[in-house]
């Protein structure tokens, strides 16, 4: 374990987790420089309240200089790990690390770790409100929640810590090591910021490397690529299953949920009384329920969670219903594979809008969902042109400016019975701050049908 105490430590990023990091490490006695690329970064007051604690800040960039006398550089989840000056601080054995490696250090009690192209977020928050109605302290951390760094100094032995976790957060682990890992899926994603499937594919599975044979890895089994990485494990392996009858592990028979984790069988709930959308969050919830099992949560108290939890805001959201057209807000679904999972929750009839930033991965997989389901297809944003030529043969399509001119459209093209659904297979940022940016707009705008 690392110790950061009168150390030297460079930050980079200059968002809610860096700033939380910085927070960390200055409570346990390290300095404390934090950097970042804009020169105005948003979070301004916090910025001066690391000052009055003694952190030094740095904006506009992230000159070398800053390494003069570094003992450890940490980075934030958004900052690239190719960065110049990353380069130079390896190639002078300088220390790189994630802040969750930075957390990690802090925390005490179990960790659940959640990892996977798509379905981090819902999962770790059904897993969060699993343990939370059971009567457990829980902390749970990522996208939706606190960051890691935030919630580390509130852990305690009987504390349990969920954390939604990305690749570039395993990118740098040294120590990182959840009792209970989930792999969810691996898809392409992010393939703008790898040099391929394979590295990314690689850093999802860093999850395991510090997983011993008193830890579990809870893995979906219909995934191929996320199943074959169960040989490597060390950790006891938990299948997940919404296809198969598995000897042993999460899966699925006659509609109903079953557990079957140590020799125990458990009959969990049936399928129909979930209320989260889709064969994806069947996946989910199976993976939650591994969780649940694992932790010994009693069943009726599991039960009553999963019959509630509906899920989480941009993701495969219900806005409302006009003229018995259903509009879907799913604008989380910024790559290729959550938009298939999208068309395969909703029947025929869908008029689809995407588009935004391309992520470097060929929308084709789409091809036969969008010639099935969908009804009409409106692009908009920087990837238009490129949905358009991989996927605009294949249904009507239209190309539009705004997405109050897409959802205008959706309404004149939809008949009762339609769903107009917004599920961009994009990044937001050409046109939104973020994806939540993106959602509301799109809400508002149905709002005023
Ligand atoms: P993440 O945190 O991994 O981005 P979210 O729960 O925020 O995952 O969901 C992101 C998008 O992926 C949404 O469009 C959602 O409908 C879709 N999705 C959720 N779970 C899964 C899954 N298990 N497999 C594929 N897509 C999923």
């Amino acid at each position: 374990m690392f110790v950061f105490s009168g150390k030297r430590v460079l930050i980079l990023g200059a968002a809610r987790s860096g700033i939380a990091c910085a927070s960390l490490l200055l409570q346990n006695g390290a300095h404390v420089t934090i950097s970042d690329n804009s020169a105005k970064p948003l979070l301004q007051k916090e910025l001066a309240h690391l000052r009055s604690k003694g952190a030094i800040v740095k904006t506009g960039g992230h000159p070398l200089s800053l390494l003069s006398g570094i003992d450890y550089v940490i980075i934030s989840p958004g900052i690239r790990s190719d960065l110049a000056i990353l380069q130079k601080a390896r190639l002078h054995k300088i220390r790189v690390l994630s802040e969750i490696e930075v957390a990690y250090t802090y925390i005490s009690g179990p960790v659940i770790g959640i990892t996977g192209t798509n379905g981090k977020t819902t999962t770790t928050s059904l897993v969060g409100e699993i343990f939370r109605q059971a009567g457990r302290k829980t902390l749970v951390c990522g996208n939706i929640g606190l960051p890691i760094s935030a919630i580390a100094a509130k852990t305690d032995k009987r504390s349990i810590v969920i954390a939604e976790i990305s690749s570039f957060q395993l990118e740098n682990i040294v120590d990182f090591r959840p009792h209970i890992s989930v792999m969810l899926n691996i898809t392409p994603d992010h393939l703008d910021r790898y040099p391929g499937f394979a590295a990314y594919a690689m850093a999802k599975k860093q999850i395991y490397r510090n997983q011993e044979q008193d830890d579990y890895a809870v893995i979906n089994y219909d995934d191929l690529v996320s199943r074959k990485s169960a040989g490597r494990v060390r950790a006891k392996v938990v299948f997940f299953s919404r296809k198969k009858i598995l000897a042993a592990g999460v899966f699925v028979k006659d509609g109903i949920i079953i557990a079957k984790i140590g020799g125990r069988l458990q009959k969990i709930i049936k399928i129909a009384e979930l209320r989260i959308p889709g064969p994806h969050n069947l996946e989910n919830a199976l993976a939650a329920i591994a969780c649940g099992v694992l932790g010994k949560i009693a069943l009726p108290s599991m039960k009553k969670t999963l019959k509630t939890f509906h899920g989480v805001e941009h993701r495969l959201e219900q806005v409302k219903t006009v003229g018995e057209v259903q509009y879907i807000n799913d604008s989380k679904a910024t790559n290729v594979d959550s938009v298939v999972k999208a068309l395969e929750s909703f029947e025929d009839n869908i008029i689809l809008i995407a588009g935004g930033r391309d992520k470097g991965s060929p929308y084709l997989p789409l091809a036969r969902l969008v010639r099935q389901k969908v009804k009409a297809l409106i692009v908009l944003g920087e990837a238009k042109n490129k949905i358009k030529k991989e996927l605009g043969s294949l249904t009507k399509t239209f190309t539009v400016k705004s997405l109050a001119e897409a959802v205008k459209l959706g309404q004149q093209l939809a008949a009762p019975g339609d769903t107009v659904l917004l599920s961009p297979a994009c990044a937001s940022f050409d046109m939104f701050r973020n994806y939540e940016e993106r959602g509301r707009v799109f809400k508002e705008e149905v709002k005023k049908l």
